[in-house]
């Protein structure tokens, strides 16, 4: 792609670094944001400075937040004892979005992937053992992706807590294996935590 601009060129640049994005597209945006007023380009460019800069993630379930503690962990409409696992922030919007579930989250940060060369000393997962050991969860859920990498994620974290007095399910699936969580639309997803299974059952022996 031939530029007259420097300028234009390393805005293009940068656009197609995002997923999804390629140069054609990134230069659509750019010419795009050229032809709007400088301020809607400036909010744009705000949020998203204020947002790298400023978000946190919760110190409790590691979901994004603006506060140490994220809304959700800091309800008090929510049961404190059940918890469901999930591998990111995408999952929790979306069963949050099945208005199904009334208990709290962890998110894990990803599934344990050697191929990737991602253990689970990479994942948060010490920091829900910690939880389970403290006693105060009494059921776990396993919502991750049913992959490979997400069913040795979900054996990982049972083998770390199946000596401590705690319920273990995973959700049910009309979800197709492979499917990752997000694109299962609100009433499957939403009826597979209703559903949910004892994690031993699903299990293959
Ligand atoms: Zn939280």
């Amino acid at each position: 792609m031939e530029f007259s601009s420097k300028l234009l060129e390393k805005a293009v640049n940068e656009m197609s670094q995002l997923p999804g994005v390629g140069k054609r597209t990134a230069l659509r945006l750019v010419l795009h944001m050229l032809r709007q007023p400088k301020e809607q380009t400036a909010g744009l460019t705000e949020a998203i400075q204020a947002m790298r800069n400023n978000v946190k993630f919760c110190q409790s379930c590691h979901n994004i937040s603006d506060n140490i503690l994220c809304e959700i962990c800091s309800s008090h409409n929510r049961n404190t004892e059940i918890v469901c696992v999930v591998e990111d922030i995408k999952d929790v919007m979306a069963i949050e979005n099945t208005s199904s579930f009334k208990g709290l989250y962890h998110v894990l940060g990803g599934k344990i992937s050697p191929m990737d060369g991602i253990g689970p000393h990479d994942l948060n997962i010490e920091s829900l053992v910690k939880k389970v050991k403290d006693g105060k969860v009494k059921e776990l859920i396993f919502a991750l992706s049913s992959t490979m990498e997400g069913d040795t994620t979900n054996f990982y974290v049972f083998k770390q807590i199946q000596d401590y007095d705690v319920v273990t399910s995973t959700i049910a699936r009309g979800i197709s294996v492979g499917d990752e969580l997000e694109y299962a639309d609100e009433i499957t997803l939403g009826r597979s935590i209703v559903n949910r299974i004892p994690f031993e059952s699903s299990l293959k022996l």
